[in-house]
């Protein structure tokens, strides 16, 4: 197999990372921790200290379960794995860096091999960066190549959902489509990106046949009014995350869509920055949701370093490897590119992650169980759903009652000692409130109803206080 893997890039640096948030530069008053807290935090927030399996001690001396691995969906074994220490002590020892316009590097090349092997014949190369805003964006400069080297160049439009979260750099919002994320820093890459709607059945009302056949619609006449030879690329997420808490798509849904990008010939992208490497309960999200319909290009993150390192990948089919390597090069790279520590470390891994999966669909089908017997009689709990370890429970909450509902029943499981997220997606931010859990693919039967049970009884401590 791994003759068919040919990974892309092979230029040299081009970007500079430089920490933003924790300046060591400027004098540090000793007497607190937090006068030198991230820009984001505002030193606010509590600190962890240390962690031990799937859970965290504070700095004063608190315990926190961990619900949603790491507080973002990274650390998806949990903490403590000698292994993987190792595996990062040794190739640190051996070769700490390598890339270069003619220097490639084995951990690379053996990650690209064992990733694009598990697809289905589905991705053939690989290139591997440092986060998921970068993959996304590397993802964009890839079809934008690939059209370019097809010698259609006015193909520029890429269509995404709204609403969407595809990450944080300019083109990553301006993909996306969160309104509380993406409105302080428009304009953007002047409509180069398009949206159609993000499924959400329940809300529809609609049959799932009718919905997924007016979605398709909606996208054909989208790319229809665009006009068909000037669309790139329809981008989607097989289970959807932060933006709306957690949403498997409706039966039909993705190969309703493959079908008009089919129609079309437009490429389409998969980010599994979130929902993939296991969360899903597959390797691969699509290999869980998407019916059979397999990306032209993928993007991957967050569990793939398992929170040890930072890495994330963009991986391409037959269709764009073969365009890309016959015209020479792929002309993008990063400093950090494919970095030899991050590959090693990913490698052990999703070495791992593949023998939990099991344990994921079996612990993911408990939660979304537990959950739902008990919210059954609880109006304001509109939905529990899940798929693997990636668990959503959105809530109905009138917002003249409370505004940000899941902001207020995260921090209550917090006081309480259960780590989760809460999202506020929706179109406008109005719709979607809901609680994401998505813990380690090693949490145990016991851990996973502890999580529950706080999260229920933050629920309705949070609701009796609106009485
Ligand atoms: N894409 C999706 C679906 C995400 O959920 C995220 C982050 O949450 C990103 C992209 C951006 O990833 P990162 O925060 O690593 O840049």
């Amino acid at each position: 197999m791994s003759s068919l893997v040919r990974r892309l890039g092979r230029r040299g640096p081009l970007t500079h990372v430089r920490a933003l948030h924790a300046s060591t530069s400027t004098a540090t008053p000793a007497s607190s921790k937090q006068a030198t807290a991230q820009l984001y935090s505002s030193g606010r927030q509590p600190i962890a200290l240390s962690s031990a399996g799937i859970t965290f001690t504070l700095e004063d001396g608190r315990k926190v379960l961990d619900g949603m691995s790491g507080g973002a969906a990274v650390q998806c074994l949990g903490s403590t794995n000698p292994d993987v220490v190792a595996v990062m002590a040794k190739q640190a020892a051996q070769l700490p860096y390598a890339w270069h316009q003619s220097l490639g590097n084995a951990p690379g090349e053996d990650l690209a091999a064992w990733l694009t092997a598990r697809s289905d014949g589905a991705l053939v190369a690989a290139a591997f960066l440092n986060s998921g805003s970068e993959a996304i964006d590397t993802a964009i400069k890839i079809v934008r190549q690939y059209w370019l080297e097809e010698g259609q160049p006015q193909r520029e439009y890429i269509i995404a959902r709204n609403p969407s979260y595809h990450g944080n750099t300019l083109a990553g919002l301006g993909i996306g489509n969160v309104a509380s994320r993406r409105g302080l820093y428009a304009p953007y890459i002047p409509d180069t990106f398009q949206h159609v709607t993000t499924p959400q059945l329940k809300r529809s009302g609609e049959s799932e046949e009718a919905y997924v056949a007016q979605l398709a619609k909606e996208l054909d006449d989208k790319i229809t009014a665009l006009g068909p030879q000037n669309v790139a690329a329809f981008l989607a997420e097989p289970v959807v995350g932060s933006s709306v808490g957690v949403m498997p798509p409706p039966k039909g849904y993705f190969p309703a869509m493959a079908a008009v990008c089919k129609k079309h010939n437009i490429l389409f992208v998969m980010d599994e920055v979130m929902c993939g490497t296991g969360r899903s309960g597959t390797l691969f999200a699509y290999q869980s949701v998407c019916e059979g319909v397999q990306p032209d290009i993928l993007t991957m993150a967050k569990g793939l370093g398992g929170g040890y390192v930072t890495i994330s990948g963009v991986l391409v089919g037959p269709r764009v490897a073969d365009k890309i390597i016959a015209a020479g090069q792929w002309k993008s790279s990063q400093t950090y590119q494919n970095h030899p520590i991050n590959c090693a470390v990913a490698l052990s891994v999703v070495n791992k992650i593949e023998r939990l999966l099991p344990n994921v669909q079996a612990r993911g089908k408990q939660c979304v169980a537990e959950l739902q017997e008990a919210f059954k009689d609880e109006p304001a709990v509109y939905d529990v759903r899940g798929q693997g370890l990636f668990i959503g429970v959105e809530f109905d909450v009138p917002s003249d009652l409370s505004p940000r509902f899941a902001t207020r029943v995260k921090n209550r499981c917090f006081d309480n000692g259960l780590l989760s997220l809460a999202v506020s997606g929706g179109v406008d931010g109005t719709q979607g409130e809901a609680i994401v859990l998505a813990p380690a693919y090693n949490a145990k039967e016991a851990e996973i109803s502890t999580m529950v049970e706080i999260l229920v009884k933050s629920v309705k401590e949070c609701l009796a206080e609106l009485k």
